[in-house]
């Protein structure tokens, strides 16, 4: 008998599993038909263990692994991890971390009956637009205002109900693609506008606009190229001479801003990020944004202007397709307010990150080290850049200290740890850049400090 088959022949059977107390255990906690698989599994990668030339392992060694097993099925598909890229706003990492107030706000909202669309004074059917649009006018000063689920549906919805069949004149600089299929010229066509492009890559100026208007153009529309920067011998059409000239020929000016940053970027040392409010001011008939890129609130479309503007599309069949729900509703209406009370950059996180000194930063760099050291794990400081990301202030970069651990202070290779961190309950995404993994301190929430300390330590194994 070949040692393999007397190893074999120790594996117990998925009932013998079954029915030790452990076994009920799981039965009790997961149900018999998820139990039975669990165990089966575990038997299944024992015999292909043992195959390969190692001892049976123990019922209760089974009985963990299918225990295991059952809890890694049991975590939800969608879910938190720590981000210490310092790239603040990243769509792949769900954008926009929200302010304690928006969840809490969420919470209310979603537990129980809300008078999403009620009008309590009245007692009769209300608009759940009505939760946001004053906060939002005055905000930004815009006479009127709407949301959608997203920005994409805002400008879907603005160009189909605005210029459907007709006209829309755009700077052949300014059509460009956002990312996840988003793309300036094809939204336009899918609105069933014309497109009739004007001046060229690098520069267009306001007579270009004007040559091109006929009898069927119905507006101009201007696009925040926000994650790509043109620079060199560049003109744009300030946003006011297209709002006269617009006007002048009885046409609509709309503005895909993007981003919709409501504080001054300039303040945290970035480059000036056009806000909703300048456009306003200029006199634009629709701008749109999204509410969680520099908004720093939930996904949504923002769309503020002139009130006749919004009552073509709040009537738009389209209307209906791109609504916000009342989660949503209730986490913007918060976000909005920590605008109002001038307490934004306290409040919401994105904006506590673009805030946070290098020196802060670097405080808690510096504590990470020591309570790494303490394990026997050297890792080091050295001075590096954030970025905003999320198609906003694409070549702006924040001065922030990163935690570095190099390759030759590690046993294991670099693609192995930042594997095994994604691989944790709580996953860590780090940085590779040449030989070292980099942690970036301003993405990382603080009260997940611990926890990424421990997940550095537990894969960081140093070299002996
Ligand atoms: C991000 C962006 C969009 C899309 O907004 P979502 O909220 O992601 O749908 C549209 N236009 C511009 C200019 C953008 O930057």
């Amino acid at each position: 008998m070949s040692l393999y088959q007397s190893q074999l022949r120790l594996l117990p059977s998925v009932d013998e599993l079954l029915h030790t107390q452990s076994g009920q255990d799981l039965v009790a906690r997961y149900s018999h038909p998820l139990a039975v698989q669990a165990i089966r599994e575990s038997i299944t990668l024992a015999r292909q263990s043992i195959l390969r030339g190692e001892d049976c392992p123990s019922n209760s060694t089974l009985l963990v692994q299918a225990t295991h097993h059952l809890q890694e099925r049991e975590l939800p598909h969608l879910r938190p991890l720590i981000n210490a890229t310092g790239v603040i706003i990243n769509t792949n990492l769900g954008r926009a971390p929200m302010s304690a107030a928006s969840l809490e706000a969420v919470r209310q909202v979603a537990s129980g009956y809300s008078n999403l669309e009620y009008d309590l004074a009245a007692g009769e059917r209300g608009s759940r637009h009505s939760h946001v649009s004053q906060l939002l006018s005055e905000i930004t000063g815009a006479e009127a205002a709407l949301v959608t689920n997203n920005n994409a549906a805002a400008v879907l919805l603005g160009l189909s109900a605005l210029a459907q069949s007709c006209e829309v004149i755009i700077s052949r600089g300014q059509l460009v693609e956002i990312g996840g299929g988003f793309r300036v010229p094809d939204v336009m066509r899918q609105s069933g506008c014309q497109l009739v492009e004007v001046g060229t890559t690098n520069r267009t100026r306001i007579t270009d606009y004007e040559r091109a208007i006929s009898g069927e153009t119905a507006l101009l529309l201007s696009v925040h190229p926000s994650n790509f920067l043109i620079s060199g011998f560049t003109e744009a059409t300030p946003e006011h001479e297209l709002v006269s000239l617009a006007h002048e020929h009885k046409l609509l000016v709309m503005h895909d801003l993007g981003s919709g940053c409501l504080l001054p970027s300039e303040r945290y040392g970035l480059a000036h990020e056009p806000t909703p409010q300048e456009s306003i001011k200029a006199g634009v008939d629709l701008v749109c944004f999204s509410g969680d890129k520099l908004l720093g609130g939930p996904q949504a479309g923002i769309l503020v202007g002139k009130a006749s503007v919004m009552q073509r599309l709040a009537k738009h069949p389209l209307m209906r397709a791109v609504r916000i729900d009342k989660m949503t509703l209730a986490a913007l209406e918060a976000t909005l307010q920590h605008y109002q009370r001038d307490e934004a950059e306290r409040h919401i996180p994105i904006w506590r990150m673009i805030a946070a000194r290098p020196e802060q930063l670097g405080v808690r760099v510096d504590r990470w080290i020591e309570q790494l050291k303490a394990q026997g794990i050297n890792a080091r400081r050295q001075a590096g850049q954030s970025t905003v990301g999320g198609g906003s202030l694409p070549t702006e970069t924040l001065p922030t200290v990163l935690l570095t651990l190099e390759q030759h202070h590690c046993a294991r290779p670099l693609e192995e740890i930042a594997s095994d961190l994604r691989a944790q309950r709580l996953p860590v995404i780090a940085r590779i850049s040449r030989d070292t993994l980099l942690f970036d301190p301003r993405t990382v929430l603080e009260e997940q400090d611990q926890a990424l300390v421990q997940a550095i330590t537990q894969n960081a194994s140093p070299v002996r």
